[in-house]
C-alpha cells in the first residue's frame, strides 16, 4: 500500500543517509506546536522573519534545511550547501552508549554545536538575511535532535545501514527511515486517514495536556537518545539486536512499541522550541541596541543610491543655472555694446 511512496523515499534516505530527521510531517508538526506556544513579542518577531508569502506560517520552512541538500529539490545550488550535511547529527562510535563533545562533536560539527550556534547567531546578527537562515536552521536542527537516531552509531549512520522490512512491504527500509517517516506513515493510514491536519489536532492534544514541565537542555536530550539506542531502538520484535549484517522483520509490535515515544518526541520537540524561541524573542527584546531600528543592508544600499542621485541632480541643477546665467550676460554685454 505504501510501496511507491517508500520505496521512492528509501531510495532518497540511501542517497541522502543520515540527514532528513523527522519526514516533512515530523518537521512541520513540530515546528505549528511551538508556534502555537508563542507569547509576548515572539509571534510578531518570528513574522518578520517569514517570508510574506507563507504569511506568518512558519512551519512552511521546517523543512528547508533538507530541501536545500538535495539535487531534486535545490538543483543548481545543493553542491554550496552540503557544509551544512553535518550538523544535522551527531554520531558516536558503535555501542559505546556515550557522548564526549570533544571526541563527537569537534569545533562543533554537529547538531549539537549548530542548534547553540545557530540560537547565538538568531538574537546577535544584524543582518535579517543572516537572521532569516539561522531561523530556518534552528527550527529543523530542533526537530531533528528529538528524532533519537539522530544521535547515532557511526558505523551504521544512524541505522541507515541497518536494512529489513516492516509491515509486510515487499520494499526494504531502514531504520533510520523507519523512525524518520515510516511510523507516522502507519499512524497516519491507520487511524488518521492520512489526514495529516486530524494528526497534528491530535498530537496538539497531547500537547496542551502535559503536566510535566519542559526546557531546553539539549545535552540532557542527547542522552536520553543515547539511552533510546541502546536499550530499546535496535532491539527487534525478538529483543535481538538489529545490526547491519542482520535482516530485520519488523511489524505491529515493533509499531506498537515505538510509536508513543515518537509521538511524545514530536510533543517535545514542538514544546521545546516553543520555550526556546519566546526566550531568545525575549531576550532580543531586552537589548538596549535593539529599542533602534534596524535597517538591513539592501534598505542602506537604496538610501545611499537615493542620495548620490539627489547629490548629481542638484550639482546639475547648478551647472545649468550657471550656464544659462552666463548666456544671458553674454547677450547683454553684446546688446550694450552694440547701442554704443
Ligand atoms: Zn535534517
Amino acid at each position: 500500500m505504501f510501496l511507491t511512496h517508500w520505496l521512492l523515499l528509501a531510495l532518497f534516505c540511501d542517497t541522502y543517509p543520515h540527514v532528513n530527521g523527522w519526514g516533512r510531517v515530523g518537521h512541520s508538526i513540530t515546528v505549528r506546536l511551538a508556534q502555537s506556544q508563542l507569547v509576548d513579542s515572539a509571534p510578531e518577531w518570528i513574522r518578520s522573519l517569514t517570508p510574506w508569502h507563507w504569511n506568518g506560517n512558519l512551519s512552511a520552512m521546517s523543512s528547508w534545511a533538507d530541501s536545500i541538500l538535495s539535487e531534486n529539490n535545490n538543483p543548481t545550488g545543493y553542491a554550496n550547501w552540503q557544509w551544512s550535511r553535518i550538523l544535522h547529527y551527531v554520531n558516536i562510535p558503535d555501542l559505546s552508549c556515550d557522548y564526549q563533545p570533544e571526541r563527537d562533536c569537534i569545533n562543533d560539527q554537529c547538531i549539537l554545536g549548530a542548534i547553540k550556534n545557530y540560537t547565538k547567531r538568531l538574537v546577535t546578527e544584524h543582518d535579517h538575511i543572516q537572521q532569516e537562515e539561522a531561523l530556518y536552521f534552528l527550527i529543523h536542527f530542533l526537530g531533528d535532535i528529538h528524532q533519537p537516531l539522530h544521535t547515532g552509531f557511526r558505523g551504521d549512520r544512524g541505522g541507515n545501514s541497518v536494512v529489513g522490512t516492516f509491515m509486510n512491504e515487499t520494499s526494504r527500509t531502514n531504520l533510520h527511515f523507519l523512525w524518520d517517516v515510516g511510523l507516522i506513515e502507519v499512524r497516519l493510514e491507520k487511524d488518521f486517514q492520512q489526514n495529516t491536519s486530524l494528526y497534528y489536532d491530535y498530537i496538539y492534544q497531547l500537547m496542551i495536556n502535559q503536566t510535566s514541565q519542559i526546557d531546553d537542555n539539549l545535552e540532557q536530550l542527547n542522552e536520553q537518545n543515547i539511552n533510546l539506542i541502546c536499550s530499546q531502538i535496535y532491539f527487534d520484535e525478538n529483543n535481538v539486536t538489529m545490526n547491519a549484517s542482520t535482516n530485520f522483520t519488523l511489524g505491529e509490535i515493533y509499531y506498537q512499541r515505538n510509536i508513543p515515544i515518537v509521538e511524545q518526541r514530536l510533543v517535545d520537540g514542538g514544546r521545546r522550541l516553543g520555550v526556546l524561541l519566546n526566550r531568545l524573542a525575549k531576550t532580543r527584546s531586552q537589548q538596549p541596541s535593539d529599542k533602534k531600528p534596524k535597517l538591513c543592508s539592501g534598505t542602506i544600499a537604496l538610501i545611499v543610491i537615493l542620495c548620490l542621485e539627489g547629490v548629481l541632480a542638484i550639482v546639475g541643477g547648478v551647472l545649468i543655472w550657471l550656464r544659462f546665467k552666463n548666456k544671458l550676460s553674454t547677450t547683454y554685454s553684446i546688446s550694450e555694446f552694440s547701442k554704443t
